[in-house]
């Protein structure tokens, strides 16, 4: 037989490793189910690949995943009858993290010591996870369709390197060995495993068979230990809270519980399941510009993809979930599902449904909705500019700070805000500035505050521009206050004052100030809008704002 070849982890493995083994040693029976959930992926993948190229179940299509236990060699084997893994395949998916922004995020984690559990958590460990509790991982596979003497044999101590070695293995998919620490034993217990698996792995849509002793007959036999039942596909009346999170824990590889979700089934012209869940935290690489996110596609039952992004616009790409829709084909290609006016159907139901569930949340919950908009906020805002179509709906989402709100929490909607308003006024006042502070301390809010009205306090970077897009809100027009506007003065009673009314010595006064700042402003006016500053700059109601002039020129423009 061929020799074995070392080869050395990627860096990020290696660091990836080190951290988790320290800092998820706390969960470590979580390993379990990151093994099984990839062999069920691999399962769904040779489902999904067999529908076209049906000799790839090489008359094994009894899907299935079974674990069995070996006390006197303190083993612990997992197995699946999946789609397998290349040689190529195995060095690329178990020596290296594909994932963009790996890097910094395993920087940053370094300097959060005491989030570091919660972070990683929400990483997504998968397979690495193994060597939590083993001292060395043995990996058995190969992929569907090959020969049988094509299969890899991947070993490794999870230290710095891992071997690779060509194999003969009969049948298809992949084989984990676990050689456990010595102090792990407890995962030798077959109550134990039971248990972990119905916490995590009840709903997953493979069987999960363990492998056990009959004392009476001396015999071993394979027994069932999931419900194998899709969740989605079970009646909402029937599925408890409880079954709901770990589902979604399974579905997302997140350790946080989702904050709220939404199960639906669709009757009629469409016919289609959705499971929609909002996160309770964001995830570790939502910034990042290829975040993966988006909801997987089933068709009925038969998994189709992963992360498919064109059913929710982005401004909902946080939100996570499945859809199984029974009106596709089950061949249905990303390319094919771009231009279908099933998806255009989808995307427009599964966008209203998930924005009913916030404003379900909101109304529920004052609390879990600030959690929400606390992690979420910022990109919920890039709704008005991109869905003109829910822009009151989104508007009315949206969590604000104001003078009256006297401090930089953002929570408080436009509908508060309204109602709070004075009949006398007729628009909705903001400013946008760099930071909470500056825009408290802004002279332009004087007057405001002279006169007790509330003006919104807009610092994130996104605000400027989705002001833009933000028209009205209720009948209500919103109102930049560090803009000329005839609504102000109406509501000050601030009349414009005329030259001809002003004494020789100001007119003086504002010719000089204008000749010194030459063509930097258009005007120099009085006004009776300042109670304590002597000067303020005003941009004239058709023209950008001074905070856009200031982003346009730190783009470049
Ligand atoms: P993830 O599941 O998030 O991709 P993992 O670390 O759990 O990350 O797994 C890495 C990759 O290894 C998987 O994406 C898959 O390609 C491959 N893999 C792991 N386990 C199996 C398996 N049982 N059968 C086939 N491929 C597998
Ligand atoms: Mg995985």
């Amino acid at each position: 037989t061929e020799k074995k070849e070392v080869y050395h982890f990627q860096s990020e493995v290696k660091q990836l490793l080190h951290l988790m083994i320290h800092s998820l040693y706390s969960n470590k029976e979580i390993f379990l189910r990151e093994l099984i959930s990839n062999a069920s992926d691999a399962i769904d993948k040779l489902r999904f690949e067999s529908i076209s190229l049906p000799t790839l179940y090489e008359n094994d299509s009894n899907m299935k995943i079974q674990i069995s236990i070996n006390k006197a060699q303190k083993t612990l084997i997992i197995s699946d009858n999946g789609i397998g893994m290349t040689r190529q395949e195995t060095i690329e998916n178990l020596g290296t993290i594909a994932k963009s922004g790996t890097k910094s995020f395993l920087e940053s984690l370094e300097k959060k010591e005491n989030q570091k559990n919660e972070l990683i958590g929400q990483f997504g460990v998968g397979f690495y996870s193994s060597f939590i509790v083993s001292e060395k991982v043995s990996v058995r596979t190969r992929f569907a369709g090959a020969k049988n003497n094509e299969g890899t044999l991947w070993e490794s101590s999870g230290e710095g390197e891992y071997n690779i070695k060509n194999i003969i293995k009969k049948t298809k998919g992949t084989e984990i060995t676990l050689f456990l620490k010595k102090e792990e034993e407890e995962f030798l217990e077959i109550w134990r495993i039971k248990n972990i698996i119905s916490k995590y792995s009840d709903h997953i849509t493979v069987p999960v068979y363990i492998q056990n002793y009959d004392e009476k007959n001396k015999t071993y036999f394979w027994e069932q230990i999931n419900k194998a039942q899709a969740l989605w596909t079970i009646n909402k009346s029937s599925i408890k809270e409880e079954e709901y999170k770990d589902f979604y824990k399974h579905l997302t590889n997140d350790q946080n519980d989702p904050l709220v979700w939404s199960h639906n089934r669709v009757e009629g012209n469409q016919e289609y399941i959705s499971l929609l869940f909002v996160p309770e935290k964001a995830a570790w690489d939502i910034w990042n510009r290829d975040n993966k996110h988006g909801l997987k596609l089933y068709v009925k039952r038969v998994y189709i993809m992963d992360n498919y992004q064109e059913f929710l616009p982005n401004y909902l790409r946080f939100i996570r979930g499945l859809i199984d829709s029974s009106d596709l084909p089950l061949n249905i290609s990303r390319e094919i599902l771009q231009d279908n006016a099933i998806t255009e159907n989808l995307k427009k139901a599964l966008t209203k449904r998930s924005l009913s569930m916030l404003e379900k949340l909101s109304k529920d919950s004052d609390e879990k909705y600030q959690i929400f908009w606390n992690q979420f906020g910022l990109i919920l805002k890039e709704g008005p500019a991109e869905d003109h179509e829910n822009l009151s709906k989104i508007a009315n989402l949206l969590r604000f700070t104001s003078i009256k709100n006297n401090n930089h929490k953002q929570n408080m909607s436009l509908k508060t805000y309204i109602s709070n308003m004075d009949s006398k006024q007729e628009k909705i006042y903001y400013i946008t500035a760099d930071s909470y502070k500056s825009a408290k301390n802004s002279p332009h809010l004087e007057l405001f505050n002279k006169k007790n009205i509330d003006v919104l306090l807009l610092s994130d970077r996104i605000d400027e521009w989705m002001m833009n897009y933000l028209i009205e809100f209720e009948g209500k027009k919103f109102q930049s206050i560090s803009k000329e506007d005839s609504s102000l003065n109406k509501l000050t009673e601030d009349k414009k004052i005329k030259n001809n009314e002003l004494s020789i010595e100001i007119l003086e006064f504002l010719k000089k100030v204008k000749t010194i700042l030459g063509d930097k402003v258009k005007d120099v006016r009085l006004t009776n809008r300042l109670t304590e500053t002597p000067c303020v700059v005003l941009s004239d109601s058709n023209e950008m704002t001074t905070q856009m002039a200031k982003l346009f020129s730190a783009a470049g423009q």
